[in-house]
């Protein structure tokens, strides 16, 4: 990638919204890990996701081979990202739709802002979108006199709770049923003072106030889960309905979408219409798929907007091991499956991005000093790995940014002096034998149980120095040579 891209510069985004946290994850996960009720929480909805998903993936011979193919789709779609976005602009505004470019969260929000000014209306709906949570939408909305309203339940009550979600697909995972009432009570407009904990009575309430919300709102935001290039169709996939009303119902919508979302044709889509709903909530299709593509005279929204963001996503594509990043279609898989993850809740991440994916994506997306604890908040398992339906080798990226992280910070250390000077020794045969039998003839030479003398005593405090070998691989291989010649 060059220096700029699509004329946005390849720099780290101003006001990059919800993707840094206030403390470092080690701190964060410190508080997470003494709450008993998140983790009992956690355990349970993470378990139960688990086993469902696996049951639906099983039953499909060829997952394999279509994990292979979202994965090349994906990879195909970043060697070309420009020109699929071009050609997705031309079929948005042939089709009656507004393309919009955000460089940044500040653009983003003021473009979406402005938007929504200009209809006149001060609310809006919202589908449950990550682009908007990364970007601080609902914030910059407030801040403008605009009450944004999300109407999937679980971001609702996030957003009545004052709270942020901690799960890319289940936001309030770190609530239960009893919680959930509280907030209801405390902040849900003309809610049944005798409600009780009993789901579908909470879902009742939730959805007696959502339709009454539905019919009064003019405006819609949305996210996109895909867009396909070459019709100009964008996607949105979820399970309550809630998106469905907000995509038909209201005279605007407006679309946050970020750059990587494109797809070049509907047969990529048939793929990742297969891995999403299997791998994230443990489903066989998704039960609501919307699509629309412009404006459709009539029918739907008669304006309709496209904010293409970029925030950071052009400095990620340009990072040849870390671009596959941008490969992730949320479906929150890794985080199900992560140790660490699992034992902290997302809160700890401090990104709109938790879990393994947060853990590569955010530090990306902010730049790595701003996110400089997620790259370590894994044990390396690997488990995330074998989960992503798109093959995101997020073990390789965390090693990756760790490593990114220790060259900007690297100081000469006892540590680094003695393996630099190891290195050379090593590089230079004739160094390394007189090494060799320097070691052998020194007095630490056979005391086993003895440590190193300062400053390398660090090193042994928990180790034996090994005893020497009576003779090195040399001496051996010379030895072996001089005995066959004779
Ligand atoms: S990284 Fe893979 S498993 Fe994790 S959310 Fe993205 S697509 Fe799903």
């Amino acid at each position: 990638m060059s220096e700029t891209f699509l004329g946005m510069p390849v720099t780290a985004p101003r006001g990059v919204g919800h993707l840094r946290g206030d403390e470092p994850f080690p701190k964060a996960a410190r508080t997470a890990l003494a709450n008993p009720q998140l983790r009992r929480n956690l355990g349970h909805a993470t378990t139960t996701i688990r086993a469902k998903s696996g049951r639906v993936i099983a039953e499909l011979p060829d997952w394999p081979e279509l994990r292979a193919a979202g994965s090349a789709i994906k990879a195909d779609v970043m060697a070309r990202l420009p020109a699929l976005l071009e050609q997705l602009e031309e079929r948005v505004t042939e089709a009656g739709g507004v393309v919009h470019w955000a460089a940044d969260a500040i653009e983003a929000n003021a473009i979406v802002t402005d938007l929504v000014k200009a209809t006149g209306h001060d609310r809006v709906i919202k589908v449950k979108s990550m682009a908007t949570q990364e970007i601080g939408l609902n914030e910059a909305l407030e801040a403008a006199g605009i009450e944004p309203v999300e109407t999937d339940l679980a971001e609702l009550i996030v957003q009545l709770g004052h709270d942020k979600p901690s799960h890319i697909l289940v936001p309030a995972i770190h609530r239960n049923r009893s919680e959930i009432r509280e907030i209801f009570l405390r902040e849900m407009p003309g809610v049944d003072p005798d409600l009780t904990d009993h789901p579908p009575v909470l879902a009742a309430a939730a959805r007696r106030y959502l339709r009454e919300t539905f019919l009064r709102t003019k405006v819609a935001v949305s996210g996109a889960n895909f867009a396909i290039a070459e019709t100009g169709t964008l996607a949105v996939v979820e399970s309550e309905g809630n998106g469905r009303m907000c995509l038909t119902l209201p005279e605007t919508l407006i679309t946050v979408m970020g750059v990587e979302k494109v797809l070049p044709s509907w047969r990529d889509l048939e793929v990742f219409l297969q891995l999403l709903p299997r791998s994230s909530t443990g489903e066989r299709m998704n039960p609501y798929t919307s699509m629309w593509t412009g404006v459709t005279p009539g029918d739907g929204p008669q304006n309709v907007h496209l904010v293409l963001l970029d925030n950071g996503r052009s400095a990620v594509l340009a990072d040849q091991v870390g671009r596959q990043a941008l490969h992730c279609i949320r479906c929150s898989a890794c985080m199900n499956v992560c140790p660490v993850y699992e034992r902290t809740g997302g809160h700890a991440y401090g990104s709109v991005y938790p879990g393994p994916i947060g853990a590569v994506l955010s530090p990306q997306l902010t730049g790595v000093e701003d996110n400089a604890s997620l790259p370590y908040a894994s044990s390396l398992c690997g488990a995330c790995f074998d989960a992503c339906p798109v093959k995101i080798d997020i073990p390789s990226i965390l090693v990756h940014l760790r490593a990114e992280h220790v060259a900007a910070h690297r100081r000469p250390t006892p540590e680094s002096i003695t393996m630099a000077a190891a290195a050379y020794t090593m590089d230079h045969p004739r160094l390394y034998a007189a090494a060799q039998h320097a070691a052998k003839a020194s007095r630490l030479a056979g005391r086993r149980g003895r440590g190193l003398p300062p400053p390398l005593n660090g090193w042994s405090a928990s180790r034996d120095l090994p005893d020497p070998p009576q003779q090195t691989f040399r001496d051996w291989w010379a030895q072996r040579n001089r005995e066959a010649s004779k």
